[in-house]
């Protein structure tokens, strides 16, 4: 349909006459260029255009016509037919409703294809060959029949066949027909066409005048070609009319946007992306974000929704009638997180009832409660579908959806699409059904996902659309994407609930290769008449795979040829941000830290993960668990080896009282790990897991600090000084709080400081000039009274299952003579000794991260890229994906893993 043939649907509709189109797109796209050319002609006001897309016209004929009372089921109430059907025939099959109604969404396409390819089946003795899932669905389509004929229904895929012996019967005078856009027309279609009377088909145009094939490195540098010709077309002609094919739209859609706005742009354009380009193909209603809001909030009046779930909805504002009380639920929930009140799902009772130290807006505890007891109330008993889509838009305004701030233009049209939604539910009770409110939720949810949303046009400058969608579509110029071997023609799979013989004689989609080539032929060669220029493109690798040109693509158009320079070469415009140099430093107030040693530990990682945790208090979110997290765990393992080592009356402190019990070890571990997990379970973990979960915690406790405890026993006598002991440390007017696991003294006098761990730590990990973890010697340089007290060594106490795992792993003095006399000089502790020398460059190393700190340092830069960025997670705050450090840049650190016990 080229130019010549928009000429002629112009004159055809001026005159008054009917179009026909195969889409509702095309449609509109013809609708859109006859009112572009009456504003062309300086007319202010004409009579509308008559367009119908094929399934409009279809049922405005038969309203006309059809008076035998059947009503005509939209989609959605076809779908709840077919899905009774198959839950009836096959209970266990459809037990999911999920299943059920994927089930039911594949016999309903199948009853759509036989109808529109071979209507001669549904005669059933037509079918009675057919076996296994095929004689399945033809059974269904029995009880289907049979359903439509009691109670009056009519299918809308049985509207063409039913109206085509009422227009033969009917003489009447019918306007001549003018189809366009038909890429084919079905045999169905034929039969009711001429049953109408006069129809024309709008013929191809010429074929296009310049034909090109590009072969690109890659799909990206393909992409930007294609956005990189936009834009030379649109500075040339800045009304041209474009039109981009792709195939995977869906797949690579943000890709594609993103292109599209950073190379598309002409110079000085003020154009936004809606009127700069936009998709024929809308998204699934479900995946926007009002629409996903109003779901969930409805879920959450009456089911747990995951933690996730509650955090995105609070956060995108939708429940909150005004903004302050936005900012309170957002704190609430940062709150429960500090408390470690986390779960895997919350219900709205749950979560009402926590008291993390953050208080709930009363405004909106009022009406969320009031909403769900209005729920409760009227879910007593089952409803019409008509009553569940009144209440529900009434529960969702009580709830304050969709929020204070008010909406986009885009944001608004999702919620009236999400309303008009609810509505056709209404229209589920036409069989005068009464349903529970999750029978209606699950249906409402359904129909969400099935609705596709695409914004009101713009009538942009490019159109982005599907190689079938594009029918009946003109440009003035076309570039096809991915015309590779393996994605044009097409494949596809067939469908799996009707025979194979069967859809290869009707012809139905994917039926065969020779089909396949067939449809892709006449498309392409639409396409060639549907603008003056079009181009081909195709990338030689593909997720790292050589891809050859398509066939067909280069049967009409010629061999691919490499893109020429202005494709190839990237004009990369000007970055839309402006970078540069932020030197700029915010000096910290001398004093308290939060964060103890950590604090310098993120500085020497990275000085901008110190900045954000310490100052701004970024923190990353780990999912929560229902049982207990790594962290808990060893907080557990503490508070147990604290409680064994705090002294009589009930623990020991020395190395001669650990040996006395060494008979009883395992009772003695036993009462210590009872009081631990009596103490700092976490509620959660009690109230969400079963008894049994928290027997095997505590056995596993149990095994796993007796295994320590013989280690130790096997230690050159120690005492213990202290555990868990506070300590604050002042490093160049930086105060710093401590907390140090435990502190022994040797028998040579000196002092043995332990942190314990249940990870893989290595002391590496202090290695100068940029530690990993700077913990321990902070602790032993600042934390002890060095003036009294001589250092012995500083130890990681691995406590981890494994008797190979089980170790101190440190820096000692004389670790043969303090800690285990059978060391070898294998040994990492006697290969690595602590000297005056390693102490005082640590006190140096650790003095200059704190007076980075307080100079305000907050530099984007990672030790050890990507190690140190891995267990960070404060990615989406410095945004380091987006300018990673180049190979050069990274410092080549060493430390292990470290994981905190
Ligand atoms: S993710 Fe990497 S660059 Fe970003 S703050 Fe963390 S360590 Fe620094």
């Amino acid at each position: 349909m080229g130019a010549r043939s928009a000429v002629e649907i112009d004159a055809w509709l001026r005159g008054g006459g009917l179009v026909v189109t195969a889409s509702e797109r095309a449609a509109r796209s013809i609708a859109a260029a006859f009112n572009r050319s009456r504003r062309a002609e300086g007319l202010t006001a004409w009579p509308a255009s008559n367009i119908q897309d094929w399934q409009t016209f279809a049922r405005n004929a038969w309203s006309e016509r059809g008076s035998d009372g059947r009503v005509v089921l939209n989609g959605l109430q076809e779908q709840a037919l077919w899905a009774g059907i198959v839950a009836a025939a096959s209970p266990q099959a459809a037990q999911l409703a999920g299943a059920r109604d994927r089930l039911a969404d594949l016999a309903m396409e199948a009853h759509g294809l036989i109808c529109a390819y071979a209507p001669q089946l549904l005669n059933q003795k037509a079918r009675s060959a057919w076996d296994q899932d095929a004689a399945a669905f033809s059974a269904w389509l029995v009880d289907f029949d049979e359903t439509c004929r009691a109670a009056n229904l009519l299918s809308a895929a049985r509207l063409p066949l039913e109206l085509i012996p009422t227009l033969e019967a009917d003489s009447s005078t019918r306007p001549p027909l003018l189809l366009a856009g038909f890429d084919r027309i079905l045999r169905t279609q034929q039969a009711l066409f001429a049953a109408w009377g006069d129809y024309a088909e709008v013929p191809l145009g010429d074929a296009a005048s310049r034909i090109e094939f590009h072969q690109a490195a890659d799909p990206s540098s393909e992409l930007v070609a294609c956005a990189l010709w936009c834009k030379r077309q649109l500075a040339a002609n800045p009304k041209a009319r474009l039109l981009v094919i792709t195939q995977d739209v869906s797949k690579r859609r943000g890709e594609m946007e993103r292109a599209f706005l950073r190379f598309a742009r002409t110079e000085g354009s003020a154009a936004g992306p809606s009127s700069l380009f936009e998709f024929s193909l809308g998204v699934p209603l479900s995946q926007v974000t009002t629409a996903r809001g109003a779901g969930l909030l409805l879920r959450w009046l009456d089911r747990p929704i995951d933690e996730h779930e509650v955090d995105w909805l609070l956060s995108t504002g939708q429940a909150a009638a005004r903004r302050e009380e936005s900012s309170a639920l957002i704190a609430y929930v940062r709150a429960l997180r500090r408390r470690n009140l986390q779960r895997t799902r919350w219900t709205l009772a749950d979560f009402l009832r926590q008291k993390p130290g953050a208080e709930l807006p009363a405004a909106w505890v009022a009406r969320m409660t009031h909403a769900q007891r209005r729920l409760q109330e009227f879910a007593r008993r089952p409803q019409s579908p008509l009553a569940w889509a009144e209440f529900t838009p009434q529960m969702l305004d009580e709830a304050g959806w969709p929020g204070a701030r008010p909406l986009a233009s885009t944001e608004f049209q999702a919620v009236r699409r999400w309303r008009q939604t609810v509505d056709d539910c209404a229209s589920l009770g036409f069989d005068g059904r009464r349903i529970e409110w999750q029978e209606f939720l699950a249906a409402l949810d359904h129909a969400v996902n099935e609705t596709l949303f695409a914004p009101e046009s713009q009538d942009a400058a490019i159109l982005i659309a599907g190689p079938a969608e594009s029918a009946g579509l003109t440009a003035d110029a076309i570039w096809f994407l991915g015309a590779n071997e393996e994605a044009w023609p097409a494949g596809g799979a067939t469908h799996p609930l009707l025979p194979l013989a069967v859809k290869r004689e009707a012809g139905m989609p994917h039926a065969s290769p020779k089909l396949d080539w067939e449809l892709a032929t006449v498309m392409t060669r639409r396409l060639l008449a549907s603008a003056p220029e079009v181009h081909f493109s195709f990338s030689r690798q593909n997720d790292g795979v050589d891809a050859r040109p398509s066939r067909l693509v280069a049967q009409l158009a010629d061999a691919p040829q490499p893109l020429s320079a202005e494709l190839a070469a990237l004009e990369i415009p000007a970055p839309l941000t402006v970078s540069f140099d932020d030197a700029s430093q915010i000096p910290f107030p001398p004093g308290d830290a939060p964060g103890g040693a950590s604090v310098l530990t993120a500085q020497s990682q990275c000085p901008f993960k110190a900045f954000a945790t310490a100052r701004l208090g970024a923190q990353d979110w780990e999912p929560a668990e229902a049982g207990l997290t790594a962290q808990e765990r060893g907080q557990l393992l503490h508070a147990v080896l604290h409680s064994i080592w705090a002294g009589p009356p009930d623990g020991i402190r020395t190395h001669a009282e650990l040996a006395n019990i060494q008979d009883r070890l395992s009772a003695f571990v036993k009462d210590h790990v009872r009081r631990g997990l009596q103490a700092k379970m976490p509620s959660r973990a009690r109230e969400c897991m079963p008894s049994k979960y928290l027997e095997l915690e505590e056995a596993r406790l149990v095994e796993l600090v007796t295994e320590w405890l013989r280690y130790e026993s096997s230690r050159v006598p120690f005492t213990v000084l202290e555990t868990e002991q506070k300590a604050t440390a002042s490093i160049a007017e930086l105060t710093l709080h401590l907390r140090l696991d435990r502190i022994d003294r040797l028998i040579d006098d000196t002092l043995l400081v332990i942190d314990y761990k249940s990870g893989n730590v290595s002391p590496s990990s202090w290695d100068l000039p940029r530690p990993d973890d700077v913990q321990l010697p902070l602790y032993a340089e600042f934390a002890l009274d060095c003036e009294t007290e001589r250092l012995g060594g500083l130890v990681f106490a691995k406590v981890r299952t494994g008797e190979s795992n089980r170790e101190f792993a440190g820096c000692v003095r004389d670790a043969k003579t303090t800690l285990f006399p059978g060391l070898t000089g294998n040994s990492g502790l006697m290969r690595r000794k602590l000297t005056g020398e390693d102490m005082a460059a640590w006190r140096a190393c650790i003095e200059q991260l704190a007076r980075n700190f307080l100079a305000g340092q907050a530099e984007v830069d990672p030790r050890d890229y990507p190690k140190t960025c891995v267990r960070c997670g404060l990615q989406a705050l410095c945004r380091i994906e987006e300018n990673p450090p180049q190979p050069e840049d990274t410092n080549s650190g060493d430390g292990e893993e470290a994981d905190n016990a």
